[in-house]
C-alpha cells in the first residue's frame, strides 16, 4: 500500500481557504483534514473539533513541549500547531491528508514530510483580501492590519510551493485544488509500482 499523501494548503488568512475546503470535501471526500489547534477565540459559527480545537496558550504551549505538534507558530498574536498523531496515522494507513498552515508551518512541514505537495492559494488582489476582511466581521481594525501586513509577507514565498491558486472565484478555485489532489493520485512515482504489481501478480 502506499503512504497516503500530504498537501499543505496555504494563503492569508480571508483568501477564502475554507471554502475551497469545503468543495474539496464535497467532491473528494477520502482526503482527512487535519484540524489545528489554536489560542485564538472561536468565531461565530466555529466548531470545537471541526475548525480547530480551541485551546489555552498554555495548552498548546504544553502540547508543544510534549512533541505533540508537527509545528506550532504564534500568528497574529495567537498560537496555532498541527497536531500529530491523527496526521501520521492517516498518513501510514494510505490516506492522504490536508493541512492548512501559513507559511512557516508550511516550511516546518516540508522539512520533515519532504514529499509533501505544497499549494498556495491566492487572492486577486490585496484590495480584495482585505474586502473579504472586513466584511466577514470578525476582526478588530488591528488585528485586519496585522493580517494584511502578513498576508504582504507570505507572497514573499511563493517560491516555496509547487502549486498557485487562484481564488478569484471559488467554483473555480475548488476545482483547480480537485485536479491537483487528482494529478498527484496518477504520478507515476506513487501509484507505478503498486499497479504495476497487481496487473503483473509479481
Ligand atoms: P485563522 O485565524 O484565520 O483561522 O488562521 C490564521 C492563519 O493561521 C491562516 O493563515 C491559517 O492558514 C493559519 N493556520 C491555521 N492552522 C495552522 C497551524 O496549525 N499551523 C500554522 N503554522 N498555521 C495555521
Amino acid at each position: 500500500m502506499r503512504p497516503g499523501i500530504l498537501f499543505v494548503l496555504s494563503g492569508a488568512s480571508g483568501v477564502g481557504k475554507g471554502t475551497i475546503r469545503s468543495r474539496l470535501r464535497e467532491q473528494v471526500p477520502d482526503v482527512y483534514h487535519s484540524v489545528s489547534v489554536t489560542s485564538r477565540a472561536p468565531r461565530p459559527g466555529e466548531r470545537e473539533g471541526a475548525d480547530y480545537f480551541f485551546r489555552s496558550r498554555e495548552q498548546v504551549e504544553a502540547m508543544a513541549r510534549a512533541g505533540e505538534l508537527i509545528e506550532w507558530v504564534e500568528y497574529v498574536g495567537n498560537y496555532y500547531g498541527i497536531p500529530r498523531r491523527p496526521v501520521d496515522e492517516k498518513l501510514a494507513r494510505g490516506r492522504d491528508v490536508i493541512l492548512e498552515p501559513e507559511t512557516r508551518g508550511a516550511k516546518a512541514v516540508a522539512r520533515l514530510y519532504p514529499q509533501a505537495v505544497l499549494i498556495f492559494v491566492i487572492p486577486p488582489s490585496l484590495e480584495a483580501l482585505e474586502k473579504r476582511l472586513r466584511t466577514r466581521r470578525t476582526e478588530t481594525e488591528e488585528t485586519i492590519r496585522a493580517r494584511l501586513a502578513r498576508a504582504r509577507e507570505e507572497m514573499q514565498e511563493l517560491h516555496l510551493y509547487q502549486y498557485c491558486i487562484l481564488n478569484d472565484d471559488a467554483q473555480r478555485a475548488a476545482q483547480d485544488l480537485v485536479a491537483i489532489v487528482r494529478a498527484e493520485r496518477c504520478q507515476m512515482s506513487r501509484v507505478g509500482p503498486e499497479m504495476k504489481r497487481r496487473i503483473l501478480g509479481e
